[in-house]
């Protein structure tokens, strides 16, 4: 068995959801479990639909509709099949207008209309060309999460209820990405991006031999090609490196994704959809002759940097304790850490709350948060075992004339992480990818 993951931007159009059934049919004797992205844009699309809505305006909700309309047409699939999802959201859009009100959960019901159309229509695309399939809203097959709206986890009780769920599916799986249900029943998101997340989640239960994560890249590259056109494809990554490389912002994977992989020792490949017999990336939990040395280079703009210096640190205990402690009752998740004697530095990139957090941590010490910040993360296993590398990671930078606002190595024995301005992060890593590969 195989869970096969297609992204937003492989189901964009009918043409494009063609090839996706195509790679499917190629691939039926590994008994494939689809598991489905909204069609690319569609997400952001009903994110702004809901703050429309409070100001009365629906004129998005026909946009949504045409696209998918328009590719039911293209696919031959019956228009109708949307029709109840499509009046659901168009009630649920009123009500928002009326209460003028948008709660985060109501905002996960918005959102969760753009997988539960696209499996719809992409399950009647297979069934029509002979692939007979069936859809799912992943609800319904036991995934299970909290209730932490806009960023919900699985249950432990969610993976043998899919289990159970999948062994008595008869037909081709297409599985709605992205979504999930609490025990209350009140439908989740997983976080932007969550259906690699629900792929592995899958892919976990029911013991598959592979997760595949197809979308638009030859699998996870040497840096971002938007900022380095000459950037390569990865052959193989360890665990370690994919999740060290999806945390800081490496694109191609959500950063939960390889959690449930991991832990099941599941390999998982990212794969592109439009040339499906390129070989992509295999992420695996070990590997054999792994060479050592600088893998891939990512970054991950939009950081805020929080700045606490007391002098008063200097010997005192418990400091860092009641620091964190503020950062957590805020709920603001701290991405790296840098401390000295005198001063602590964080890095975060949810600003929600972070002003009241600024605050309170003015009773510890000077607090200076500063804003458009990046960070830059050089992976490879081995990397602290080799002498030498954050010296040339720095040295590159200086020739480069980038600025580093903070550092840090040592937390993971597989990246050198550091801060800089935004506006520095071309640069940097252009000079990086030049001096490793
Ligand atoms: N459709 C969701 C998003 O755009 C989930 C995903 O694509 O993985 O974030
Ligand atoms: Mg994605």
């Amino acid at each position: 068995m195989i869970v096969m993951k297609f992204g937003g931007s492989s189901v964009s159009d009918a043409e494009r959801i063609r090839d996706v059934l195509e790679i499917v049919r190629a691939r039926l004797d590994r008994a494939p479990i689809v598991v489905i992205s909204a069609f690319r844009g569609v997400t952001d699309d009903l994110f702004a639909l809901a703050e429309e809505a409070l100001r009365s305006d629906f004129s998005r909700l026909e946009k949504v509709r045409a696209r998918h309309h328009e590719a039911a047409d293209a696919l031959g699939v019956d228009r109708d099949l949307l029709r109840e999802n499509l009046e659901e959201l168009s009630v649920l859009l009123k009500g928002i207008s009326l209460v003028k009100e948008l709660t985060p959960r109501t905002l996960d019901y918005v959102v969760s209309f753009g997988e539960r159309l696209s499996t719809r229509l992409i399950a009647a695309a297979f069934t029509r060309v002979g692939v007979p399939a069936e859809q799912h809203d992943a609800f319904d097959i036991g995934l299970l999460t909290d209730d932490h709206f806009g960023g919900a986890q699985p249950l432990p009780e969610a993976e043998p209820e899919i289990k159970r769920h999948v062994g008595r599916m008869a037909k081709l799986p297409v599985i709605t990405g992205y979504i999930g249900k609490t025990r209350d029943g009140d439908i989740t998101t997983l976080g932007r991006n969550g259906s690699d997340f629900t792929a592995t989640i899958i892919g976990a239960a029911v013991g598959a031999e592979e997760v595949q994560i197809w979308s638009d890249t030859d699998g996870i590259m040497t840096a971002d090609p938007r900022l380095v056109p000459e950037a390569r494809p990865i052959e193989q990554l360890t665990f370690e490196e994919a999740s060290e490389l999806a945390y800081y912002g490496g694109k191609v994977l959500h950063p939960a994704t390889i959690v449930p992989a991991i832990l099941k020792r599941i390999p998982v490949r990212a794969l592109n959809t439009f040339k499906p017999d390129h070989k992509g990336t295999t992420i695996l939990p070990s590997i054999e002759n792994h060479p050592t040395g600088v893998k891939s280079i990512a970054h991950h703009l939009g950081n805020y940097v929080v700045n606490i210096t007391s002098s008063r640190m200097l010997m005192g205990h418990g400091f860092l304790a009641r620091i964190f402690e503020i950062f957590a009752r805020h709920k603001i998740v701290v991405n790296m850490v840098a401390t000295s004697e005198v001063s602590v530095s964080v890095t975060t990139d949810s600003p929600r709350h972070l002003d009241r957090a600024a605050k309170e941590l003015e009773a510890i010490g000077e607090v200076s948060v500063e804003k458009n910040c990046a960070i830059v993360c050089v992976v490879g296993e081995g990397l602290k075992f080799m002498a030498g590398i954050a010296g040339d990671v720095f040295w590159a930078l200086r020739e480069a004339g980038v600025n580093v606002l903070m550092i840090s190595q040592g937390a993971s024995k597989i990246n050198v992480a550091f801060v800089v301005k935004d506006e520095d992060v071309h640069r940097a890593v252009r000079a990086l990818h030049r001096k490793f590969f």
